[in-house]
């Protein structure tokens, strides 16, 4: 019987229209009806494609989640998540088992390194971290029970370059998978599977959404049987994305080419003009033929250097406080990619729990500030830097 005078709670059907809506509709519905048993089992069976609890997927995921498959020319259908946490997670936790060994590139992003050091040993999976751009101590490091290398192509925040195709031909020829989180350098400069990546994660909260208002991660594997499993970990272990998240996120990653083009060629007139101030001890950019592995990126990253500069003050934690306070323009906030230029000082936060002896020899002063350059006008941007540096450091 129809619901015909609207008797019921629920309306029967969506309005009709001949045309289609131009943006993607947010599908707030957790669950989705079915007409029959029959159909229901053939959705669950795989045979008929129909969503039916959001938490294991639902449309707005999947508009955002092809998109990243075209973008990382992804062999299978990536699962989004709900931040870039849950992808790293759903690496270590849903692949590994109890005895197992993983090795972490030593510069990973922090939570991934807690995850790395503390809950993984928890649960008797022992770690290693090391240094990505050494393929002799990767090498060294690997055990019989060793059963994957996690790596940022680009380390934060000293910019320092892995060496992917090393680790790439290293992961081939022990069996163990390459998982590479491409947050920092984005599909635009470097697609991991090209070289060899077994998995890839992103935190799309960072560069691909852009804005700051959403938390979302991605993940994919080359390995049909491994991609299915991640998407059965992340729906069991709750990892599922609010539709609202991806909406917003697809929206944001409607400019991401633009927006990355703009920031990195800020990025890239901003590094060199840092490096003409007298106050500024040194800069890093891969870009720059003074960066340590400036051959090696403009190999990896197709002369795409990203839109993250680091750079060193001459001078203390004082003058540190006296630089974010005289560039009150930007934002001094633990993120990255947003619109919006960010500052972050590692020695206050990301790498506040190391001795000061221990941050100096990674070389994080008091005077070291991580860029991630956004959308201001270039020039303009290159002047409040040169003024709060000239205000801190009085040169
Ligand atoms: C931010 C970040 C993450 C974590 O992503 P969230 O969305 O904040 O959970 C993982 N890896 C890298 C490289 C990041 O920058």
């Amino acid at each position: 019987m129809k619901n015909e005078t609207g008797s019921l709670v629920r309306p029967d059907a969506l309005p009709e229209s001949a045309s289609r809506p131009v943006v993607t509709p947010l599908s707030a519905s957790v669950v989705y009806a079915s007409e029959t048993p029959d159909m229901l089992d053939q959705q669950y069976q795989g045979d008929l494609h129909g969503y039916t609890y959001a938490r294991e997927g639902h449309p707005n995921a999947d508009v955002v989640g092809r998109r990243i498959d075209r973008m990382e020319a992804s062999p299978n259908p990536g699962v989004v998540t709900s931040s870039g946490m849950a992808a790293v997670s759903a690496v270590l936790l849903g692949v590994t088992q109890t005895g197992d060994h993983v090795i972490g590139g030593n510069q990973l992003y922090g939570r991934s390194l807690r995850m790395m050091t503390e809950d993984l040993p928890r649960l008797g999976i022992t770690t290693s971290m090391v240094d990505p751009g050494d393929i002799a101590a990767m090498r060294a490091a690997i055990r019989p029970e060793t059963r994957m290398i996690l790596i940022e192509a680009v380390s934060n925040p000293t910019l320092q370059v892995a060496d992917v195709a090393g680790l790439s031909a290293l992961a081939k020829e022990a069996g163990l998978l390459l998982v590479v989180d491409n947050t920092f350098t984005t599909p635009r400069a470097f697609r991991p599977f090209e070289w060899g990546a077994d998995v890839v994660i992103h935190s799309l909260t960072k560069l691909l959404a852009g804005h700051s208002d959403v938390m979302l991660g991605y993940v994919a594997a080359r390995d049909r049987a491994l991609n299915d499993r991640l998407r059965v970990f992340t729906v069991t272990a709750g990892m599922n994305p609010s539709p609202f998240d991806c909406w917003l996120a697809e929206r944001g990653m409607l400019s991401f080419d633009l927006r990355f083009d703009r920031a990195q060629s800020t990025a890239a007139r901003l590094a060199d003009h840092l490096a003409s101030l007298k106050g500024v001890k040194r800069v890093i950019y891969p870009g720059r033929a003074d960066h340590p592995d400036h051959v090696r990126a403009d190999a990896l990253l197709s002369g795409q250097f990203c839109n993250m500069v680091s750079f060193e003050l001459d001078g203390d934690r004082a003058v540190a406080n006296a630089f974010t306070r005289a560039a009150d323009g930007l934002s001094f906030a633990p993120t990255l990619g947003d619109v919006g230029t960010t500052l972050s000082h590692p020695a206050s936060s990301s790498h506040r729990a190391l001795t000061a002896e221990k941050r100096t020899a990674l070389g994080m002063s008091e005077g070291f500030f991580r860029v991630s350059v956004g959308l201001e006008d270039p020039g303009t941007l290159c002047t409040v830097f040169e003024q709060a540096v000239t205000t801190a450091t009085g040169n």
